[in-house]
């Protein structure tokens, strides 16, 4: 299976900051986009900006977040119609700083994914346990359950939804899982995919990832590819984190 490296650049960068990363990344010919797939989460703000900057590249634009209604009286909020009519592919949902920050149910993130999945935009669901669930055992249930309320029932659109994989305790911690843990729990996912969406779907790892053990992560069985936080904002993390596999 093709590898997904994915940069998620949440609240970060100016403007200025977003498309100088953009033209110093674009400088670089060192990705082999044989083996790999390359996608970045800018700031909405910034989304068709840096769309038009990738245009004739095959590096995949998303947007970090969505609300589940089309159009109406919802300040501050962006459609999936929106994101989809700057011609990004991708929209993460079910991020954990969207979980506990924003306080997102699974109600609200399923329907989030159903109105994505309808506009024609590839879903990238965060699914991912606590410090007191994984201290507690329950890491598999919680994973199981966060994957069985948001997509239960979506086996039509199977091939247009990737999963990544974040322990909560993992992001921006500089705590990673081990790469054996997670390609455990990535086993399990998989499982849990094929039962529910009958499908083969990529499951990417995130947390605390960087160059150093990026290439750990990639060469286990299960893990298909990375969501990269902070080790993604620099043009030659993010690069290093890429070419390590
Ligand atoms: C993320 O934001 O999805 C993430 C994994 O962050 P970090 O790599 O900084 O832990």
């Amino acid at each position: 299976m093709k590898k997904l490296i994915a940069a998620n650049w949440k609240m970060h960068k100016t403007y200025k900051e977003a498309v100088d990363f953009i033209n110093d990344f674009l400088k670089e010919d060192s990705i082999d986009f044989e083996k790999k797939d390359i996608l970045i989460y800018p700031p909405f703000l910034y989304v068709c900006e840096v769309l038009r900057l990738l245009e004739k590249t095959p590096i995949k634009v998303g947007a970090q977040n969505a609300y589940f209604e089309k159009k109406g009286a919802f300040t501050g909020e962006i459609s999936p119609v929106m994101i989809k009519s700057c011609k990004a592919e991708y929209v993460l949902l079910g991020h954990s700083e969207r979980r506990h920050i924003f306080k997102e149910s699974d109600e609200l993130i399923r329907k989030k994914v159903i109105s994505s999945l309808e506009e024609g935009l590839r879903v990238m669901l965060c699914v991912g346990e606590a410090l007191e669930e994984r201290e507690s055992s329950l890491t598999f249930k919680v994973v199981e359950s966060q994957l069985k309320l948001a997509l239960a029932g979506l086996k039509d659109y199977a091939n247009m939804i990737e999963i990544a994989y974040e322990p909560v305790w993992a992001i921006g911690t500089g705590k990673s899982a081990s790469p054996e843990d997670a390609s455990k729990v990535h086993s399990f996912i998989k499982d849990i995919l094929k039962d529910i969406l009958g499908s083969n779907t990529r499951v990417l790892y995130g947390g605390s990832v960087n160059p150093k053990n990026a290439k750990e992560f990639l060469t286990q069985e299960h893990i298909d590819g990375l969501l990269v936080g902070g080790a993604s904002l620099e043009v030659k993390s993010f690069l290093d984190i890429i070419n390590a596999y």
